[in-house]
């Protein structure tokens, strides 16, 4: 009896692969376990050179020889009002200048005011932090149509350091009440704005 039972139980513990060869139910899973490990690492390469091969067939094409040196990392000046950026990509040209690129949504390809302003504090914020030169000029990259399967590159000449620390300053007499708001230039910032509505005067 005891014997039957021992022979039943090494029948169930073994899993015949093929004829002839078996393994035992503990190699079955260890075995399984790295097939999946390296299913899922090849996945993960090939997304990983999708990802990079789509990545470079949307950069601009002053970029083409650039080497992509970060991707939504966040920088902080130093200075009196110091600024706090987060960067979408940044690359380096082979003359090892840093150039900014933003992505961004929108249904016209165009730079806005805020766009130039955005990118010229992440400029100010990653010369403060890593001591680097950032090119004057950067990019926004806007899809393409509905779908959005390429992108459109729109050169942007950032603001001098010294004009963003002037938009600082008078930011924070805004907020101290010491100088009185400008309108702005065209009714259609009022209607992306922000603080519409809590400002009460938008027209
Ligand atoms: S909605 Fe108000 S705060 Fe916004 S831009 Fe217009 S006037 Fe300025």
């Amino acid at each position: 009896m005891h014997a039957m039972a021992a022979r039943a139980g090494r029948l169930a513990v073994e899993v015949v692969v093929t004829r002839g060869w078996t393994m035992n139910m503990i190699e079955v899973v260890l075995a399984m376990m790295i097939l999946a490990v390296v299913i899922g690492f090849v996945g993960w390469v090939i997304a990983g050179r999708r990802a990079a091969a789509e990545e470079r067939r949307q950069r601009p094409a002053r970029l083409r020889d650039a080497e992509l040196v970060f991707v939504e990392r966040q920088f902080r000046s130093s200075g009196r009002w110091p600024v706090v950026a987060r960067v979408d990509r940044v690359y380096r040209n082979p003359s090892g200048i840093l150039v900014l690129v933003e992505l961004k949504t929108r249904a016209s390809p165009m730079v806005t005011r805020s766009d130039v302003i955005q990118l010229s504090a992440q400029r100010m914020a990653m010369e403060d932090e890593l001591h680097v030169t950032v090119a004057d000029e950067a990019y926004v990259l806007i899809p393409r149509g509905h779908r959005g399967t390429s992108l459109i590159p729109l050169p942007v000449n950032l603001m001098a350091r010294e004009e963003v620390e002037d938009l600082m300053r008078r930011r924070e007499a805004l907020q101290r009440g010491l100088v009185e708001p400008r309108w702005p230039a065209s009714q259609r910032t009022c209607r992306a704005c922000g603080f519409r509505d809590r400002c009460g005067l938008a027209p």
